[in-house]
């Protein structure tokens, strides 16, 4: 089973954002816990939470890739910014229990000049802060690009921090197509010998989501920049044989294409017609 979706606004609450998934052939979805480039969280009714519990039982949607504010920073160098990093996710994992069992996908973050090794620590002390066995919802750390000095740009980097949490059980990644490519890894050329590189450092099982994305830029740019499905450097068929991969089957997938919701049901139905069972 084929789980895909996009990004859905999150401001009229969850039941909406699965009837918006629906009308575009997702099944699927993701959606930002608060404002993206702010902090602030909207209240969950619970009402909206047992609607949309049941619509997603009758629609059979898969998991949920629920996305951290960008101005999380969990290894800034600037304390305020990491207290308010730490508190955000803790919020965050406690307003997920309403929708339990889902995942909580976050950028790892930018060590800006402390360097990696102070950044890796910094990352690894908030997931032992706030990872509590109380929660069902996965994190998954983001493989990043490697724009700047974002921590994640290699499956090192993920591993090391992995590493030094505690809880284990509540990490995952979630691989996205166009940040790996970015980050230098050929998953056009060679998608053998990069998904056997992930199973030898961190584990292909602890693969959870996928963001789908195709790249403006060539391998090992470092620039995070995002193009629809086909148009960029990395092009459809070798993302049509990723969704492909039996290692990578049933997991979301979750598009972050510049598109519009038109744009996001055709490349659901194109993903949708190139997908075999
Ligand atoms: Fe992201
Ligand atoms: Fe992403
Ligand atoms: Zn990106």
């Amino acid at each position: 089973m084929l789980y895909i979706g996009c990004h859905l606004s999150a401001s009229k609450g969850y039941t909406a954002m699965g009837r918006q998934a629906k009308e575009i052939g997702a099944n699927t979805f993701a959606f930002f816990t608060r404002n993206p480039r702010g902090g602030s969280a909207k209240e969950i009714k619970s009402d909206d939470v047992v609607k949309y519990i049941e619509l997603s039982e009758k629609l059979a949607f898969g998991k949920l890739v629920a996305h951290a504010p960008y101005t999380m920073n969990p290894c800034s160098a600037d304390e305020k910014i990491r207290r308010f990093s730490r508190q955000a996710m803790a919020d965050d994992l406690k307003r997920m229990e309403n929708t339990p069992h889902n995942y909580y996908n976050f950028h790892p973050g930018s060590h800006v000049k402390q360097g990696v090794d102070i950044g890796i620590e910094f990352i690894a002390e908030q997931l032992n802060e706030v990872l509590t066995s109380e929660h069902s919802t996965i994190v998954l750390l983001e493989t990043m690009a490697g724009k700047g000095s974002e921590i994640g740009r290699s499956f090192e980097e993920l591993r090391a921090v992995m590493d030094r949490v505690e809880r284990k059980e509540k990490l995952g990644v979630c691989f996205d197509t166009c940040h790996v490519w970015d980050g230098g890894y050929d998953i056009v050329n060679n998608l053998d010998g990069v998904l056997e590189k992930f199973d030898k450092i961190i584990g292909i099982g602890k693969i959870k989501a996928v963001h789908l994305n195709d790249s403006m830029n060539p391998l090992g740019s470092h620039k995070d920049r995002h193009a629809k499905i086909g148009e960029g450097h990395i092009g459809a068929d070798a993302l049509v044989k990723f969704i492909n991969r039996p290692e990578l089957k049933g997991l979301p997938v979750i598009l972050e294409t510049p598109n519009d919701m038109e744009g996001y049901e055709k490349e659901i139905k194109f993903l949708r017609e190139n997908y075999s069972e």
